[in-house]
């Protein structure tokens, strides 16, 4: 079975096995789990710019080989030659195209990837917590722009998955993080993974000289924000893109001048970075579990994705295994009122 977006808010349950054609060196792959992105979204509400329709979602997925090995997939397909790709920065490639976007994605049975973008998933790991191989690869890709500081001061906008997977890398490597997230709810639902780290969440602070700031929101107000918290000379992780034709007062673009202020941008993550997600949680998958707002039964996928575009909750998984019944130990009990669902329609 395969979920297709054929146009603007639709999605198409099809029970057939229509794969793409599979081009040299690609491989025919059994999805386990594909996780939901607010990116899926977001392009599911109102496209992207990368999207080329009918397309199958999902670039979040765990998989499986003929042979039962089990691996995360690298979602891009670069071309290997490009300047770029030479200097291990495939995902600037001048002619990458995004499992999800330009080929079709995880939210199927099955999946055509390129074998050189399979990343081995350890027996350790719990192939539903690889699905956040993906999303964490991105962080790791994004702090590698900053230099290496004892223990940096990090400021984070947006306490949603990605916010809060920043907080646990950055406090991983020896930084302190603290979290700022408007939603009360939202700390509130945040509260197992927060209680686990001890990392700090609120919806403001009086605080500032932070070392570095990272926005995991496309909040303006969070941007302008973070660039007058941050000490002179502090670095700015500009992780997540701005809500359209928003403005930004000229004053504020001055403090990158009077406090020389660097900003590195980052978009995506190249292989490398994934590599280091599957080993960072193999080795603290009981966090990121905490994260798992549920895992549903592909059937679901219409229904979830107005959650997630709206902010609520944390991480859906979709299984394709068909074992739905399975618990986490860390499961998220306090998410949004519809609570995990863990079952099929
Ligand atoms: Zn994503
Ligand atoms: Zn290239």
């Amino acid at each position: 079975m395969r979920i297709v977006l054929t146009d603007r808010r639709c999605l198409e349950i099809q029970n057939n096995n229509k794969l793409e054609k599979s081009g040299k060196g690609e491989i025919r792959l059994r999805v386990l789990y594909c996780a939901i992105c607010r990116t899926d979204a977001k392009m599911w509400d109102q496209g992207h710019r990368d999207l080329i329709l009918p397309r199958v979602p999902g670039h979040e997925m765990a998989v499986a080989d003929n042979r039962g090995n089990r691996y995360v997939i690298w979602p891009g397909i670069s071309c290997g030659t490009c300047v770029h790709c030479r200097a291990g920065r495939e995902n600037r490639c001048e002619h990458l195209q995004i499992l999800g976007f330009h080929r079709d994605g995880g939210f199927a049975d099955e999946i055509i990837a390129p074998a050189h973008s399979l990343i081995p998933v350890p027996e350790t790991l719990d192939p539903a917590i690889s699905c956040f191989a993906e999303p964490m690869g991105c962080i790791f890709h994004a702090l590698a722009n900053f230099p290496v500081k004892k223990n940096p001061r990090f400021l984070i906008y947006g306490g949603g998955t990605m916010g809060l997977l920043a907080g646990l890398v950055i406090q991983a490597a020896g930084g302190k993080p603290m979290i700022i997230e408007k939603n009360k709810e939202k700390i509130q639902a945040a509260h197992p993974f927060l209680k686990a780290t001890t990392i700090a969440c609120a919806t403001h602070t009086r605080e500032s000289g932070f070392d570095a700031v990272i926005n995991a929101c496309p909040d303006i107000q969070a941007f302008a924000d973070g660039l007058k918290k941050l000490r002179k000379g502090g670095h700015f992780l500009f992780f997540s893109g701005l809500t359209k034709n928003a403005t930004i007062e000229t004053d504020l673009i001055d403090l990158i001048h009077y406090h020389e202020i660097t900003i590195s941008g980052s978009y995506g993550l190249a292989p490398a970075d994934m590599q280091r997600a599957v080993s960072f949680l193999d080795a603290h998958q009981r966090i990121p579990a905490t994260l798992i707002q549920g895992i549903a039964a592909p059937e679901n996928a219409p229904d979830l994705l107005p959650q997630v575009l709206a902010g609520k909750g944390f991480k859906y998984i979709l299984d394709f295994t068909g074992s739905l019944s399975r618990e986490y130990a860390g499961q998220n009990h306090q998410g949004t009122s519809q609570g995990p669902i863990l079952e099929t329609k």
